[in-house]
């Protein structure tokens, strides 16, 4: 499943980060996920109680964003965000735009603190 393969990407990386930092633990992380991501919440969240057992991630908060569809406009240059898949600029119509937000699926950021 998509999700699962997701989560454990995200496992992967938070592991290669926690190496980096001796002595601390995670106590809370931030996914971004793009609405026109393809990812489904409800799975992805199943998946995540499921993997994080027994990696940094078993007793951190975990927090999910959802970022909307965000474009640029290459002919008249203005940015703008969209709740539905629809790329025409709202300003002049053109088709001429590029997704800058809103496709990907990213760990945002991460708190650490002293192990205790
Ligand atoms: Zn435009």
């Amino acid at each position: 499943m998509h999700e699962f393969f997701i989560v454990q990407n995200i496992i992967k990386t938070v592991e290669d980060i926690v190496q980096q930092y001796p002595g601390k633990k995670i106590t809370k992380a931030v996914l971004l996920i793009g609405k026109f991501s393809g990812v489904e919440i409800d799975l992805l969240k199943t998946a995540l109680d499921f993997f994080k057992k027994g990696s940094p991630l078993e007793n951190a908060e975990i927090f999910i964003e959802i970022e909307d569809l965000k474009l640029r406009c290459l002919d008249c240059g203005k940015e703008f965000v969209k709740d539905k898949w629809d790329i025409s600029c709202p300003y002049c119509g053109s088709l001429n735009t590029k997704v800058i937000s809103g496709e990907e699926m990213l760990l945002k950021s991460l708190e650490l603190e002293e192990e205790t």
